[in-house]
Parts: C-alpha cells; structure tokens; sequence
C-alpha cells in the first residue's frame, strides 16, 4: 500500500494538527490516543512514511526499529503501567482493522484489559 501523506498521523508528524505527546525521538513521537479506551491509551508511532509493520521491518534502518521499540518501553514506563502490566496492540490493514494508514502501535493499560479476542 503507497503511504498517504494526507493520513491524521502525518499531520500531527507536521505539525498540522495538535497531538498530547510524551516522548519524542529522532525516529519515533508517540502521544495520547485521542479516544481513550483504558485509563492509559497511548499511541507509539515511527516518523518515517511506513504504513504496515511488515513494511516497516522491510524498508525502515536499524537505528529507526531500535529507536521504535525502545521508544514503546520507555513510553510504557514513564506511564507507569511496567510494574501491573499493559498490552501493546497494532492494527494493520483491512482484516486488521488498522484505520490509520500510517504504522501505530497502542499502548493499553492502567487497568485489567480484557482477554484478547481474534
Ligand atoms: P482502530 O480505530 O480500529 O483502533 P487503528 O489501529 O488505526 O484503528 O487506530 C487508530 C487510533 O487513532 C484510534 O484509537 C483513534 O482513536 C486514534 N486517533 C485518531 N485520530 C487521532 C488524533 N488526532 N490524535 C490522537 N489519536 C487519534
């Protein structure tokens, strides 16, 4: 799928609409989830245009997935949900629901989640 530059994360990337950030690299912002579904709803999201994590992993460097997964742990533990535990989520394209075009991973916690469902 060619990325779409007009996509709601590219325009927080820009700067083109607001985001709720609390961590910002190089390669990776991350920011709270404008419709919160558990008390700590935060979404992790590389800079670089990759729409899936399987694009992602094809065409991103290792300084840009090292800085990612770094970036979803230390986001996880600033928020304060390490110590009870959280889930880390992507939603990628059609049979994944993905709804953002633009590689997301969300961060949930702050609360026992319910099981996984397929
Ligand atoms: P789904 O909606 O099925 O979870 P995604 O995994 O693509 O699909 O998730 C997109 C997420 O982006 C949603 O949780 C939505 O609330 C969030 N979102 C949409 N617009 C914004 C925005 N402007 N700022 C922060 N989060 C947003």
């Amino acid at each position: 799928m060619a990325y779409d530059t007009d996509n709601i994360f590219a325009k927080i990337l820009r700067g083109e609409i607001p985001s709720k950030k609390v961590h910002e690299d190089e390669h990776t912002l991350a920011f709270h989830d404008i419709n919160p579904l558990s008390p700590t709803h935060i979404l992790v999201i590389p800079k670089g245009p990759y729409v899936s994590f399987d694009d992602f992993s094809e065409k991103a460097s290792d300084a840009e997935i090292a800085a990612f997964i770094r970036a979803v742990g230390k986001v996880a533990r600033d928020a304060g949900v390490a110590t009870d535990g959280y889930r880390i989520l992507a939603n990628i394209g059609e049979n994944g629901h993905q709804e953002v075009p633009h590689l997301h991973v969300h961060i949930f916690g702050g609360r026992k989640l319910g099981r996984m469902l397929a």
